[in-house]
């Protein structure tokens, strides 16, 4: 499916316009950061007139209809087309920095146990312009874009469009961002990883392990049933031998169930077992669960002393490892929280 600005770029050819007007377009969209067709200036009034009638007149397509904020982060529920409700996370983790979590599809149907969003089941994929327009919405805000991971709420390898998304998120006449400040964090497709590694060599990969026992993960992520560890461990293997960049293993310690200096022992034996690669290639990001009011009956997050336990084991066995920063978690932004909840 064309994207809006393929669309954009194919109507103003067909109705004998020239690349001269849809570069004034994108010039007055990305430089000068119009919000509305009706706002461009340099262009034939019947050209524009024209878009206006086919394109609407909002340039971005997304509505933000819930926005609450918190110390640096700020979570937006952007309603989209067929009134569905997607989130958005912008987090300003210091000064002049600017980091967005963004979706890739309408909530999800991979059902990680530990995880609100998996529990709402998936509505549908997102289409180019829903996952770029998230960026485009801080973007004509003049907000700066230094970091953007497709975390949270989805799994991004799933949606095809992803691809076009990014290649227009990298692209020199539209966004301009370099790959190396986009991150894919996901729970693993393999056969879309190749793709994804020979598309942007340059981006970031993050991989969601949360555990090194094979029966484990499977019942905590039944992906894991259909891509063993053992197979993702070698498609990660092969993603650093062709980049020669770091790859981030997610794991998120829960109490009692994933915590214990028995699955740190395991997550080193496992990479030292499995991996043909020089482990410092490997970083763990270690994330103390995050609850909500639709996943905290069972699963809580671990404790001080059992994360130190667990960051001691690491150590020791010189993983290299860190723990990730939390404070937007208070409005249920962070990793397994979303699932539209206006409040
Ligand atoms: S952790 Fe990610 S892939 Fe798993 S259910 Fe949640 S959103 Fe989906």
């Amino acid at each position: 499916m064309q994207s809006k600005f393929e669309k954009l770029k194919s109507f103003i050819m067909d109705n004998g316009y020239s690349m001269v007007e849809y570069k004034s377009i994108l010039n007055s969209i990305f430089r000068k950061k119009i919000w509305k067709y009706e706002e461009i200036v340099g262009i034939p009034v019947d050209l524009k007139d024209n878009i206006m009638q086919n394109f609407w007149n909002e340039i971005c397509s997304i509505n933000p209809i819930y926005i609450k904020n918190y110390e640096k982060a700020n979570k937006i529920i952007f309603q989209i087309n067929g009134w569905e409700k997607i989130e958005t996370v912008n987090l300003s983790f210091r000064k002049d920095w600017e980091d967005y979590c963004i979706s890739s599809q309408c909530w999800c149907n991979f059902g990680c146990d530990f995880c609100s969003t998996g529990k709402m089941g998936l509505r549908r994929n997102l289409t180019v312009e829903e996952i770029t327009d998230q960026i485009l919405y801080f973007y004509l805000k003049w907000k700066k874009i230094n970091w953007i991971s497709f975390m949270w709420m989805w799994e991004p390898l799933s949606n095809p469009n992803i691809f076009n998304a990014i290649k227009e998120l990298t692209d020199q006449e539209l966004f301009g961002l370099n790959q190396d400040i986009i991150t894919i964090s996901t729970i693993w497709i393999i056969p879309n990883m190749y793709k994804l590694f020979d598309t942007f060599p340059n981006i970031n990969l993050t991989f969601s392990l949360h555990s090194p026992f094979t029966e484990q993960r499977t019942k905590l992520m039944p992906i894991n049933a259909i891509f063993p560890l053992y197979d993702v461990i070698k498609a990660l293997d092969d993603y650093i031998k062709l980049t020669g960049k770091e790859v981030y293993l997610a794991y998120t310690l829960i109490n009692w169930i994933n915590d214990s200096k028995e699955h740190a022992e395991e997550i080193f034996n496992l990479l030292h077992e499995h991996s043909s690669v020089d482990l410092s290639f490997y970083h763990i990001d270690l994330i103390p669960y995050n609850s909500s009011s639709e996943n905290s009956t069972y699963y809580k997050q671990c404790n001080k002393q059992r994360l130190n336990n667990f960051i001691e084991v690491l150590n020791s066995k010189w993983i290299s490892n860190s723990v990730r920063s939390q404070f937007w978690t208070e409005i249920n932004a962070g990793c397994w929280q979303l699932y539209n909840a206006i409040k």
